[in-house]
């Protein structure tokens, strides 16, 4: 059975559509048949970020409305062809579809993937709703800032009123400097407020800013940043293996914290 996978958060802005290009991407180089899906009509953004976009002719929506047939929306990525790619359209009102017409798409593409990953637009009303409608598992992915995670419990709450019981946690834009400096939630708290298991941890860094302005995501990299090696362990976990998570305070750029730790050892964040 394919697992149907929405990305969400309530909150814009908080690295949806990244972590569903990364993700989608090193599933594929694990090995797994993937697709990602665009639900974020209107706005539509995974093609650029998988640096698809001169490729997309058609959308899901043509595909719902029965213009195009799938085949023809669907782009294979060439880098690695385990990915495939449906877009959003992009000057179209995201209320034309409906969660019937959704359910009936997935339930086509489960028997050719077998893993679905659904960007979710921001928000919880009607594309909200339409993007959840056929996920089993949701990743919530948010920002150590309480707007977002108070947006994120609130998205829990619905998910899980939606008979969505396997829900992840992603925190992304970490920065353990201002955690030390007492200016960022740790990932203790934000675990702690939200209460479910926690898949990955992302530090900010402009890596992934290059990567989403290049449209090449950062797992595809031939030195492989430390947000890549983040998203490649997510990979991992989502397979239920036992992946150790990141000390950030290692990696830290600032020359005088790594001597400190060579000498104090690290300080868990
Ligand atoms: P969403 O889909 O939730 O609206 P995006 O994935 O489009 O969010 O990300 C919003 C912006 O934040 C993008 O410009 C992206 O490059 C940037 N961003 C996301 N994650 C990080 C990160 N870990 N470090 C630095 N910039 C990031
Ligand atoms: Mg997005």
């Amino acid at each position: 059975m394919s697992r149907v996978i929405v990305i969400t958060s309530g909150k814009g802005g908080v690295g949806k559509t990244t972590v569903t290009a990364n993700l989608g991407m090193s599933l594929a180089r694990l090995g797994y048949k993937t697709i990602v899906v665009d639900a974020d009509i209107g706005l539509r953004n995974l093609d650029l970020l998988l640096g698809l976009e001169n490729r997309v002719i058609y959308t899901i929506l043509e595909v719902l409305s029965g213009e195009c047939s799938l085949e023809q929306a669907l782009i294979k990525d060439k880098r690695q062809p385990n990915l495939s790619l449906l877009p959003a359209a992009q000057n179209r009102n995201k209320d034309c579809i409906s969660c019937d017409q959704i359910r009936n798409l997935m339930s086509i593409l489960e028997k050719v993937y077998e893993y679905i990953l659904i960007d979710c637009p921001a928000g919880i009303e009607t594309g909200f709703h339409n993007a959840i409608s056929s996920a089993r598992e949701a990743i919530v992915v948010t920002t150590p800032e309480i707007a977002a995670v108070r947006d994120a419990d609130r998205v829990i709450g619905l998910l899980e009123a939606n008979g969505i019981q396997k829900i992840f946690l992603l925190l992304n834009r970490f920065r353990p400097e201002m955690v030390k400096s007492n200016d960022m939630m740790s990932v203790e708290d934000v675990r702690e407020i939200l209460a479910i298991p926690l898949l990955g941890v992302i530090p900010e860094d402009e890596s992934v800013i290059v990567s989403t302005n290049r449209g090449e995501p950062l797992v595809l990299g031939k030195k492989i940043s430390l947000p890549g090696l983040a998203f490649e362990n997510m990979a991992y976990r989502l397979e239920g293996q036992n992946v150790d998570f990141i000390n950030f305070d290692l990696h830290s750029k600032n020359p005088l914290k790594r001597i400190k730790n060579f000498f104090l050892g690290p300080t868990t964040t």
